[in-house]
């Protein structure tokens, strides 16, 4: 049985609290797509941590965490993770990594760095963590496999010669700076083999064996929806799909075997960098949400920027569940907004004189201007409960407004950050 955790928006969502949740039921945990670039906050029995390259599942001792072929492999950092929750008292995790995933090379974080400087006030917002330049090469085909490290020295050397033409004319003639030299590049990679051989494994065969052999295995996403390659907000967008589909592929598993399509929406939104963002709100109203928001604020797990914030848009979200191929939607941090009297909640876009409920291309997108309905606030504290009818009633108004609008069974209600704020819900009929 193979279940996907995926986000519905522009990421943070809160994927990794359901993914740490669901992890207890799971044999596997599976990274299918991204890299390092975006970070996952886990509050579980051994503290707190901030996860960008592992599987959310690291924190159990009967899961093993797969980085798929989808991935985005930087190894140095993979491998300070595993030392950082190591030494924090987690048990040394099973980790097991594709033959076929490609891995980040120090010169990609460098073109990253300079193309952003590049185009300054024109920038993506890019964490510089090497992604986009990453999946370039992967496509131009001049990435490097982990398989390749196991090529003879002649070989492999041969390779990085001319993989370095073409990076040295632009890293020379475009950003003025130093070339890159065979032999660097050789003991760079002759690194990251000492630290990954032990993990190396033929991972879709794995996969395939435990599906046969009835095993639960978990597929996380990294990001969202709004943030996909083909049906984001492109080019504001990251480098590899973030859809449930491409876990199949990122993972190499058969389609057909993702029974389960859990996407995650948090109860209000947030962003980071830049694209069309329709509910977004500013000044003191935002610094409010985003100071109260998620657990200890709205800032990103991997670079501490302040998040844009902003009220739930159904139109994206609704968008954003269709295209994952939602069977569930996990509807998070809903305790966050107890503070609030009323709020506003996105139903639809005003595009030149015309409201629309089906979310836009992004020359459109960026005319864009909410239309809100404002909904009455439940006034406390939420945490705590276990029982969706136990939920105040303007709070069950609030799920119950939104799954209408959205169109996709809220089956599952996040209250707070921990492994047990969960609320299950049935699914109703008419969303069924
Ligand atoms: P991800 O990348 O989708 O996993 O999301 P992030 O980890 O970046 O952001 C989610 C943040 O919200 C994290 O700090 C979580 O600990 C926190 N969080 C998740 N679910 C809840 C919830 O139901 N309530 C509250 N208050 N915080 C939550």
């Amino acid at each position: 049985m193979v279940r996907a955790v995926v986000g519905a928006n522009w990421g943070d969502e809160g994927k990794g609290k359901i993914t740490d949740m669901l992890g207890k039921e799971s044999d596997i945990i599976v990274r299918f797509q991204g890299g390092a670039n975006a970070g996952h906050t886990i509050i579980n029995d051994y503290g707190k941590f901030a996860l960008h390259t592992l599987p959310s599942g690291v924190f159990y001792d009967h899961t093993t965490s797969v980085i798929g072929s989808g991935v985005a492999l930087n190894i140095p950092v993979l491998f300070q993770e595993i030392k950082g929750i190591v030494d924090r008292g987690v048990p040394r995790p099973k980790i097991l990594v594709s033959d076929r995933a490609q891995m980040v090379m120090s010169y990609h974080i460098l073109f990253d760095k300079l193309e952003e400087e590049r185009l300054a006030g024109k920038s993506f917002g890019s964490t510089k963590s090497g992604i986009a330049p990453f999946y370039s090469d992967k496509y131009a085909k001049i990435g490097f496999q982990v398989s390749e490290l196991f090529l003879e020295e002649k070989a492999l050397k041969e390779k990085i010669e001319q993989v370095i033409v073409q990076k040295n004319v632009i890293l020379q003639h475009l950003y003025h700076a130093p070339a890159l030299q065979v032999e660097e590049i050789y003991q760079e990679l002759m690194e990251y083999k000492t630290m990954v051989k032990p993990y190396v494994c033929d991972v879709s065969s794995y996969l395939w064996n435990a599906i046969k052999e009835g095993k639960h295995i978990l597929l996380e996403g990294q990001l969202g929806t709004l943030k996909d390659p083909d049906h984001g907000i492109y080019p504001m967008v990251t480098s590899s799909s973030t859809l449930a589909a491409y876990g199949a592929i990122g993972a190499g598993i058969p389609p057909y075997e993702i029974r389960q399509i859990i996407t995650v929406c948090k109860a209000y939104s947030s962003a980071v960098g830049a694209g069309a963002f329709v509910s977004e709100i500013f000044g003191e109203e935002a610094d409010e949400l985003r100071r109260r928001g998620g657990d200890g604020g709205e800032y990103g797990a991997t670079t501490g920027r302040p998040r844009r914030m902003g009220w739930f848009d159904c139109v994206a979200s609704k968008y954003g569940c269709r295209l994952q191929g939602a069977t569930d939607v996990a509807f998070t941090v809903l305790d966050v907004l107890g503070y609030l009297d009323e709020i506003p909640v996105c139903v639809g876009y005003e595009i030149d004189g015309q409201v629309t409920t089906e979310f836009p291309v992004t020359a459109l997108l960026e005319k864009a201007k909410p239309v809100y309905e404002t909904l009455p606030g439940w006034k406390c504290d939420i945490r705590g409960i276990r029982k969706y009818e136990d939920l105040p009633e303007n709070c069950r108004n609030y799920v119950e407004f939104i799954e209408k609008q959205i169109g996709f069974p809220i089956t599952m209600v996040s209250n707070g950050p921990g492994r047990n704020d969960i609320i299950f819900r049935e699914k109703d009929v008419e969303t069924k």
